[in-house]
């Protein structure tokens, strides 16, 4: 059985479409020894990734590139680079697989300090004669240090397709970046290979095939905001800049929790010995009473008009919830209403009572006084 390389979901036990005797991009050799395989491929029904399951090919890890002999090819990528630094302002960036350093010798003319990650030692020895800062190194783990770490951004240039772990190298990336980074990501783009019924794309070397959406959603499961993602290079590549994503702080929430709990005692001090009671049995405000320690002690009782809460006890505060005839008859000295975006309506039905009672309300963190 095999999993989606993207979403987890299981692949069907059949491929969709197969090649036969498909050699890998890099196997030349100096003998006639060797073989090819057939080429499977997988679509995911759930995510759409288009995928082999087959066995990475032996040097997987290096990148392995001829664009140097193409100066089409590096008048784009200076022109890219120049825009990329110019729109984000990164000052540090590291770049994921450098081969033999031709990307990262225009990457290092845009901004010194640029850096290198790659596996292959060929890889590695050239780019140190180029005079440039490259780390050996694979991304095999989410928790994998790269030197040098934190960075600003990051590049990876047709390397995505060939990882078997795709969102681990994504994610050990996103854990080497500071809060504030950008990232310029580009992949074969297999759009193009599907309108141009391009069979000779596919490649063992590529595991995966990336549309926009499906890079996308890899993207962001990795933990990037994907802020733009286009063709480009008549249409084979697929470029997406990125984001990352800030997880958010929840340390407003605790000075929150404080100040409510302040809030309601100080109400419970004007309003003692169950002289309040609340209006709304919704979860906010079944929330706060729990919160705040309130009870039946506290609470004179809950009025709310939904019938299949009245004469029930609140969960975790055990307050008897009343109707609003019960409330009229026997009303307390202060109410307070909880009841999010129903509150002014609430209020409105208590003031046509003509009750001679306080009248509080508290939505988004404040406690109005009503009448
Ligand atoms: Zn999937």
């Amino acid at each position: 059985m095999n999993f989606c390389k993207l979403c987890n979901s299981r692949l069907l036990q059949k491929p969709d479409f197969s090649l036969p005797n498909i050699p890998s991009a890099q196997g030349f050799t100096t003998s006639k020894i060797g073989n090819t395989g057939n080429l499977e491929l997988f679509t995911c029904p759930c995510c759409g990734l288009v995928q082999l399951t087959s066995e990475p090919v032996s040097y997987y890890k290096e990148v392995i590139r001829a664009t140097a002999v193409s100066k089409e090819m590096r008048a784009l990528r200076l022109k890219q680079f120049k825009k990329f630094f110019e729109k984000y302002k990164c000052k540090k960036t590291i770049e994921i697989g450098s081969g033999t350093g031709d990307y990262l010798e225009i990457l290092t003319k845009v901004n010194k300090n640029s850096f290198g990650l790659e596996a292959g030692k060929n890889g590695i020895d050239a780019c140190k004669d180029r005079g440039l800062k490259v780390f050996k190194g694979y991304l095999d783990r989410e928790n994998k240090k790269i030197p040098n770490a934190p960075y600003d951004s990051f590049i990876m240039m047709n390397f995505l397709e060939h990882f078997p772990y795709p969102l681990v190298a994504l994610r050990s990336i996103w854990n080497n970046l500071t809060d504030n980074s950008f990232g310029f990501v580009e992949v074969p783009n297999f759009e193009e290979t599907i309108d141009e019924h391009n069979f000779l794309d596919f490649v063992p070397d590529h595991l995966l095939y990336f549309t926009k959406d499906t890079l996308s959603l890899m993207l962001n499961l990795a933990g990037f905001e994907v802020i733009k993602i286009e063709s480009v290079f008549h249409n084979y590549i697929l470029q997406a800049e990125v984001k990352k994503r800030i997880l958010p702080s929840y340390a407003n929430f605790k000075t929150e929790v404080v100040r409510l709990k302040k809030q309601i005692e100080h109400l419970l001090k004007k309003f003692p010995n169950r002289s309040l009671a609340i209006w709304g049995a919704g979860h906010h405000s079944l929330s706060l009473m729990s919160i705040c320690g309130l009870n039946d002690k506290k609470i004179k009782y809950i009025v709310d008009n939904a019938p299949f809460k009245q004469n029930k006890l609140t969960p975790a505060t055990f307050i008897p919830v009343v109707n609003p005839d019960y409330f009229v008859k026997n009303s307390p000295k202060a109410i307070l209403v909880i009841a999010g975006g129903y509150n002014d309506e609430i209020v409105k039905q208590i003031n046509a009572f003509n009750l001679n009672i306080k009248v509080f309300s508290f939505d988004k963190g404040i406690l109005k006084n009503e009448k």
